[in-house]
C-alpha cells in the first residue's frame, strides 16, 4: 500500500497549526493542530512510499512512529489518503489501459474526492466500463449526453432515434455538420463509438435482468427526446414497461426557451411521469385539454432549442446520470430542475408520488427509497 493525500484537494494552513484540505465547502477538510514538521511530513505522502518507509522518514523529523500512525488514521478517516494501487480487480485492468487512465486523470480526481475510501475512485471508474445506459433521442441534448457518458467510460451507450440528422441536430459535442442527412441512429452511434475511452468494453456483468441477447441489463434510460414536449409533460403510457421493469429513467430537454433535467425516476420508489401528469391535471383542470391540444397540433418544423441552453442541459444530464451510475442520488432523484432564458438560475420543483398512480412510489419513505437505489446499485454490480 503506497500513501497519497488526494491531488484533487488544494492544501493551505489556515492560521499557525490548521490545515485546510480542499477550497470548496462541499468537500474541505481541516485537520488541527498540526506543527511544522508534521506539515513536512505530508509532502512525502505522495503515492511514492509506504508506512515502513514513511515511518523511517518521519524519524528524520523528530516524528515517532506512533505520532505518524496516529496521523495517517487520521488522514485516513477524513478521507483524505488515497492509494494509487487500490481499487481492486477492476481497477487494476483500468490501469492496464495507459491511453483510458491518462485521459480519465481529471475524472478520476473528481471521483477521489467525492468517494472517501482508497482507491474507491477510481473503483467506481472502473465500473463503469460493464454498465449499459439507454439515450433515447438524438438532437442537441441527446447526441451530447451520449457522447459524455461514453467519454466518462460507460462502455455500453446506445442511442435510439429514427430519421436522418438535420442541419440544425449539429451541435459541438454532438452530431457533427459531416452526418447532416445519414441516419440519425448511424451518425449517433459513431459518435458514441469516437466519444469512447478507448478499447472494446469488457464482457457484461450478469444480472438477473439481463436480456437472452447477452448485453447487461439497462443501468438508466436517459430520455432525451428531440420534441421538449415530451420532456416538460412526458407520456405516462411511454414509461409504462420502465416502471413495470424496474428500469430507472432520467428526462432531460429544451422546450421553447426553458431547459429541463429530471426527474431521475426510480420506478415505485420516486414520483414518475404519470405522477407528475395526475399532479398537473389536480393543480390545473384545463391541463390535459391543452396538453392534447399541444400534442395534435400544427408543429412547426424546428423547435426552438437555443445552443448553450441545450448543451448546459446534456452536462447537466450527464453528471446527474453519472452520479446515479456511480451509486448516488443526485438532486435530480425525484426533482425536476429548469432553467428559463434569459435569467438562466436553476430551479428545483419536487415531484410528488401521486396516490392514485400505478406506479406505488406514494406511500414509500424516504428510508425505503434509499434501500431500493442501493438495492438498484447492487443488482447492477451483480
Ligand atoms: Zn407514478
Amino acid at each position: 500500500m503506497h500513501l497519497m493525500l488526494k491531488p484533487a484537494l488544494r492544501r493551505a494552513w489556515r492560521g499557525r497549526n490548521t490545515v485546510q484540505f480542499g477550497v470548496t465547502p462541499a468537500h474541505a477538510v481541516t485537520l488541527g493542530p498540526m506543527d511544522i514538521a508534521t506539515g513536512s511530513f505530508l509532502e512525502l505522502l505522495d503515492g511514492t512510499r509506504g508506512l515502513p518507509l514513511l515511518r523511517e522518514e518521519a524519524r528524520a523529523l523528530d516524528l515517532s512512529d506512533r505520532h505518524v500512525d496516529i496521523l495517517v488514521s487520521r488522514l485516513t478517516e477524513a478521507g483524505l489518503l488515497d492509494d494509487p494501487d487500490a481499487g481492486g480487480p477492476e481497477a487494476d485492468a483500468l490501469r492496464l489501459r495507459a491511453e483510458a487512465v491518462e485521459r480519465q486523470r481529471p475524472d478520476a480526481a473528481a471521483l477521489s474526492v467525492v468517494h472517501p475510501a482508497p482507491g474507491s475512485g477510481l473503483r467506481r471508474l472502473a465500473a463503469r466500463r460493464a454498465m449499459r445506459v439507454q439515450v433515447r433521442g438524438a438532437g442537441r441534448v441527446g447526441a451530447a449526453i451520449a457522447a459524455v457518458l461514453s467519454g466518462s467510460g460507460v462502455g455500453h451507450v446506445e442511442v435510439l432515434d429514427g430519421g436522418r440528422t438535420e442541419p440544425w441536430d449539429v451541435a459541438p459535442g454532438g452530431l457533427p455538420a459531416s452526418s447532416v442527412g445519414e441516419r440519425r441512429d448511424t451518425a449517433a452511434r459513431q459518435l458514441v463509438r469516437r466519444s469512447a475511452v478507448g478499447g472494446p468494453p469488457p464482457h457484461p456483468v450478469g444480472t438477473s435482468r439481463a436480456p437472452a441477447c447477452g448485453e447487461p441489463a439497462l443501468s438508466l434510460i436517459v430520455v432525451a427526446p428531440r420534441d421538449g414536449l415530451s420532456v416538460y409533460a412526458p407520456d405516462p403510457d411511454v414509461a409504462a414497461p420502465w416502471i413495470a421493469s424496474g428500469t430507472p429513467h432520467l428526462y432531460a430537454g429544451v422546450i421553447e426557451a426553458t431547459g429541463v433535467v429530471g426527474p431521475l425516476v426510480l420506478p415505485g420508489g420516486t414520483g414518475c411521469a404519470g405522477c407528475l401528469a395526475l399532479n398537473r391535471a389536480e393543480a390545473d383542470p384545463q391541463w390535459p385539454r391543452m396538453l392534447a391540444q399541444w400534442k395534435s397540433g400544427r408543429r412547426t418544423c424546428v423547435q426552438a432549442c437555443e445552443l448553450g441552453l441545450a448543451t448546459a442541459v446534456a452536462g447537466l444530464a450527464a453528471a446527474h446520470a453519472l452520479s446515479f451510475l456511480d451509486g448516488e442520488l443526485p438532486a435530480g432523484t425525484g426533482t425536476r430542475w429548469e432553467a428559463a432564458m434569459p435569467l438562466l438560475d436553476w430551479r428545483s420543483e419536487r415531484l410528488a408520488p401521486h396516490p392514485d398512480c400505478p406506479c406505488g412510489a406514494a406511500g414509500h419513505t424516504e428510508v425505503e427509497l434509499t434501500s431500493a437505489a442501493a438495492a438498484a446499485q447492487d443488482t447492477m454490480a451483480g
